[in-house]
């Protein structure tokens, strides 16, 4: 008998999330269903307090009954924060009828996207860099530079130049923005986009003239060495690269 009761009170106990599991569910969210983004917290009208709209949903349902939501055979889910969302009651609702969408991969995914976007945009709010990121954009079409740069032995595009000029733009001390970026990923993607302009200079120098449409062509009584040809071509290539990289991280975290 006691032994019955041990194992009701386990199960009674072990069926109840962790105030650490509450907490990181909540504060990782901000408070908001990672469906519909709602606060999960309206404020009650004409008295104190809140109403409360918000489940810790389970991925993986913590009853192995095989009509369970995602419920695995003989693999219970548990109550761990690895294993809860937290979503609106009308999400909770959706996420456990629909579940040949909401399938337990799809789920953590939208779980770690979710709290991803919350750190990001509280980060990007307190930050001057996306002020800078974005003042780089407004001055540099990096976009339409990458899509010039695939002969470069025929041609630069003219605005290549801009590349070079950019670290002296970044160093700008009259403006409210500071470089190098607090967010080390960014510094990261700049610097070798910054190296490769001033290795690529040298050769523009010496080798090519403004064309009459606007762009940069080879002087043609220069024959460019082989070997210099390689370096151009070498560095053009890995300057494309830096550059869709630069655009593709600012693309995902500093829209
Ligand atoms: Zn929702």
């Amino acid at each position: 008998m006691l032994l019955i009761f041990k194992l009701l009170l386990y199960d009674a106990m072990s069926r109840q999330v962790l105030p650490r599991d509450i907490k990181l569910l909540y504060g990782l969210s901000a408070a908001r269903c990672n469906i519909c983004e709602k606060v999960l917290f309206e404020p009650k009208i004409n008295e104190d307090g809140y109403v409360h709209i918000g489940q810790m949903a389970h991925n993986i349902a913590y009853s192995e009954h095989e009509s369970a939501p995602r419920a695995i055979d003989g693999l219970s889910g548990d109550n761990s924060y690895q294993n809860l969302i937290l979503l609106c009651a009308n999400d909770h609702i959706s996420v456990d009828q629909n579940t040949a969408l909401y399938t337990i991969e799809y789920i953590r995914t939208i779980k770690n996207n979710f709290e991803n976007s919350v750190r990001i945009r509280l980060n990007n709010a307190v930050r001057p860099d996306k002020s800078l990121v974005d003042l780089i954009h407004s001055n540099y079409n990096l976009q339409a530079l990458i899509y010039s740069l695939n002969f470069p032995l025929i041609l630069l595009p003219f605005n290549i130049g801009d590349i070079i000029d950019m670290e002296n733009f970044l160093l700008e001390p009259n403006r409210p923005t500071s470089y190098p970026f607090r967010d080390e990923r960014l510094n990261g993607l700049m610097l070798p986009i910054l190296e490769l302009a001033h290795q690529l200079s040298p050769y523009i120098i010496s080798y090519y003239s403004p064309s009459n449409v606007g762009d940069l062509r080879p002087i043609r009584e220069k024959q460019i060495p082989v070997n210099e040809q390689a370096a151009i071509t070498n560095i053009v290539q890995n300057l494309f690269q830096s550059i869709f990289n630069w655009l593709e991280y600012c693309r995902i975290n500093y829209s």
